[in-house]
């Protein structure tokens, strides 16, 4: 894909993107599962990143079962994992995660959130940590997609919500299943690596950019875009 020459979005993921939550979200699903019979390890809780909950468990119950999971199976399982992430402390926000948001906003561009999760303590830490930046009117979450990525329906909204077309806008992801829907979605897509899955699962995910961290974008921002 093209860099845009008119950037006017940028549309940005939030677990492992703004806020270094995915330690705590691949130890939650790892110990629910565990506790239920289903074998999922923290690292491939990492490759599913973006799935939704019921989508996750499904995987995994076919897996080892070979048909689809109970729907009440499927309800139980997921409150408990949102219970499990709950205990934990509230995640930091991602070093260079603000810095880049303030670059955003400041050069004109309209920031996006486009988001698998539903978790409402991360959407109240939204404002607090990066007050100013996001309002509801420029949010995809959990609540308003049918499909979670990596279809490409969560950035398709996240366009729309902006008023902006595809080769006007970049999204920042650090799964590959976000980075998937992403391209799909016929955006410039730009990967972080935050987390410990190999580089090359990004690139073969489709990134159109690949950088260590949300601070390595920040320092190149000026550059790049
Ligand atoms: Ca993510």
């Amino acid at each position: 894909m093209e860099k845009p020459n008119h950037l006017k979005a940028v549309l940005f993921d939030m677990d492992g993107v703004l806020f270094n939550s995915m330690p705590y979200h691949s130890i939650a699903w790892h110990e629910v599962m565990e506790s239920h019979g289903l074998h999922l390890s923290r690292e491939e809780a990492f490759l599913h990143e973006g799935r939704t909950g019921a989508s996750t468990i499904n995987i995994v119950y076919q897996r080892q079962f070979g048909c689809e999971a109970d729907p009440e199976l499927i309800r139980q399982l997921y409150e408990e994992k949102c219970q499990a992430f709950a205990r934990f402390p509230e995640p930091e926000v991602m070093p260079g995660a603000a810095d880049l948001l303030r670059k955003v906003k400041e050069s004109g561009l309209q920031p996006v959130l486009v988001t698998g999760s539903g978790q409402h303590t991360l959407f109240n830490r939204l404002d607090h940590s990066f007050p100013g930046i996001f309002d509801r009117e420029h949010m995809v979450t959990a609540y308003d997609v049918k499909y979670g990525k990596p279809h490409p329906e969560p950035y398709l909204m996240g366009l729309q919500k902006a008023g902006v077309k595809a080769d006007e806008a970049v999204v920042v992801e650090n799964a590959p299943l976000g980075v998937q829907a992403g391209v799909a979605a016929g955006i410039f897509t730009v990967a972080v690596n935050t987390g410990p899955i190999a580089d090359q699962v990004l690139l073969d995910a489709g990134a159109d950019l690949l950088l260590p961290s949300m601070q390595a974008l920040c320092d190149r921002w000026e550059q790049l875009f």
